[in-house]
């Protein structure tokens, strides 16, 4: 006989198990299904995120910015470093505990909600009607040989997503890494290639410069990060390749992939013209894809989009009763903070009450140095809109806090519609954007204008007034410029 319950959740991402949390908060008898395992084959909770993404490549980051700091910057403050060296297998270890402490703390978490967790992968079979009022989709639950069958009332689907693959360049994450290769590297290669200058490429790329790799990033579209202000990329182009190191060829075309004793990638350059990259490391970085693998969708019937998406409304439900999917594994960014709101928007509708998450105010954070952040809207998209703005713009170099850190490169700017001053699209580049990029957010919530912004306080020194002078800026009377 399967357990009942009001609620199932498939999968344990930032998704998954926040809906699953938020699902018993609200006194639903829950159960989360997850079928990750860790490299030591043993159940891991948290998803993509926690075990081979936001986390451990995080981690890395840091701990590759202070060997760069010791390397680079200290001795502007008088700091002398001799002998200075990076012990790979430490760096490793100490995000392996990062992520151990993080996907335990998700298990406890389950348990101390009292959300019923088990291993195993989750694949809808059907709907099952006992009566009118009690309709349950049944969904078995396989580990190995082993199977069993749970029955709910409700199903949230949160399977995330896996990388894109390149038929040309099969990953075996020994020499032709995806994510989770990148961030399992036992030693900092000499050459590195990156097919991809998007997120991951550029926080892996950077991850490995900074540690002594020769970095070069072949990227197939004609620009450079093109989702985002195009200002701000070309800043962002200007540092990475002047500053970091990082070599990024846009507008290539790869044409093959020969693996022998190193990695040699053939492709035509954006003139055409042919060329080599020979590496000892590939890592492939071009995006990724739902996961639906496994799901059982057309067991049931479940309707995905024409790009593999499982299709949803505004309110993240799908084709069928009661089934809701939430995260990468539907449309919009594919970004954690996303799929967790909207996993408590779902649990909050099922439990009866309003459950919605404006997409338009998502923040998007890029953990490079500098970062980069932005909210709203780019300035190419309000002009092919057609919309009338206003923009104010500062930069880090007047910024008293900034200039303290040492770290000076980049700026913030506001858009603003021209006639409300209302806030449009708030874009950063720069040291701790992923931190102060909150507070735009908040402004564009509760639907502020520039001036709300020029108006608040904002304490001084700090690299939030670099966001206020910015927004002064938008009714040009910055200060400080
Ligand atoms: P996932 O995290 O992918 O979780 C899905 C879970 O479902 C997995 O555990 C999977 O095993 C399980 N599953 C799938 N199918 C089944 C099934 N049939 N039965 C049982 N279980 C199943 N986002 C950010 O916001 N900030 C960052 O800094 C950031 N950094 C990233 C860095 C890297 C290298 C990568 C790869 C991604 C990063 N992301 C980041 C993106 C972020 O990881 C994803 O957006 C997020 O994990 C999506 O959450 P999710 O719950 O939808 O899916
Ligand atoms: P991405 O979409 O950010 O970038 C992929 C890049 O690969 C694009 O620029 C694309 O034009 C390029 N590309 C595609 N095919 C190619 C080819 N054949 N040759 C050369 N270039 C090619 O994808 P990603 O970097 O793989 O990251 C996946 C997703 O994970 C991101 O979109 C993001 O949602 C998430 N993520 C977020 C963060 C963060 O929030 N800081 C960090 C890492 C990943």
């Amino acid at each position: 006989m399967s357990q009942s319950f009001d609620v199932a959740v498939i999968g344990a991402g930032p998704g998954g198990y926040v809906a699953a949390i938020r699902c018993a908060q609200l006194g639903l008898n829950t159960v989360c299904i997850d079928e990750w395992k860790n490299p030591q084959g043993k159940a891991s909770l948290g998803g993509t995120c926690l075990n081979v993404g936001c986390i451990p490549s995080k981690a890395l980051l840091e701990s590759s910015e202070n060997y760069e700091r010791a390397a680079h910057k200290f001795a502007a403050h008088g700091i002398k470093v001799e002998g200075l060296s990076m012990d790979v297998s430490t760096m490793m270890s100490r995000k392996d505990k990062i992520v151990a402490g993080f996907t335990g703390g998700v298990a406890m978490l389950l348990k101390k909600n009292k959300v019923t967790s088990i291993h195993g992968r989750g694949t809808l079979l059907k709907s099952v009607k006992y009566d009118v009022s009690n309709v349950l989709w049944q969904i078995e639950v396989k580990n190995g040989d082993k199977a069993d069958t749970v029955e709910a009332k409700h199903v949230i689907l949160a399977t995330g997503s896996t990388p894109r693959q390149l038929p040309f360049a099969p990953v075996d994450n020994e020499r032709i890494l995806d994510n989770a290769g990148a961030l399992a590297l036992t030693e900092t290669p000499k050459r590195l290639g990156v097919i991809g200058a998007g997120v991951i490429g550029l926080e892996m790329g950077s991850v490995w410069r900074r540690l002594g790799s020769e970095v070069t990033i072949l990227e197939a579209l004609p620009g450079f990060l093109m989702a985002a202000d195009e200002q701000v990329a070309k800043e962002a182009k200007k540092i990475f390749t002047k500053e970091t190191g990082l070599v990024i060829q846009t507008g290539i075309k790869i044409s093959g992939i020969k693996t022998g004793e190193t990695i040699t990638v053939e492709y035509a350059d954006a003139e055409g013209k042919a060329q080599q990259l020979e590496v000892d490391k590939l890592i492939v970085a071009v995006g990724r894809v739902p996961n639906t693998a496994g799901l059982g969708a057309e067991n049931v019937g479940l309707r995905l989009d024409d790009r593999g998406y499982i299709a949803v409304d505004s309110y993240c439900r799908t084709s069928l009763p009661n089934i809701y999917a939430v995260g990468d594994v539907v449309r919009g960014p594919m970004l954690a903070h996303k799929a967790s709101e909207e996993g408590v928007a779902v649990a909050e509708t099922i439990a009866g009450q309003a459950g919605h998450v404006n997409l338009d105010t998502i923040p998007w954070v890029i953990y490079t140095s500098p970062e980069i952040a932005w909210v709203g809207k780019t300035e190419q998209e309000l002009k092919t809109a057609g919309i009338a703005y206003k923009g104010g713009q500062f930069p880090f170099m007047a910024n008293g806090r900034a200039r303290a850190l040492g770290e000076t490169g980049g700026f913030v700017k506001v858009l603003a519609e021209a006639n409300t001053d209302r806030i449009l699209g708030v874009h950063m580049i720069g040291p701790y954007v992923s931190e102060m990029i909150a507070e735009a957010v908040v402004a564009m919530e509760f639907a502020a204008s520039s001036e709300d912004i020029a108006r608040i306080v904002h304490a001084h020194p700090s690299l939030s007034e670099v966001l206020h002078e910015a927004a002064l800026g938008v009714a040009k009377r910055a200060v400080h410029i």
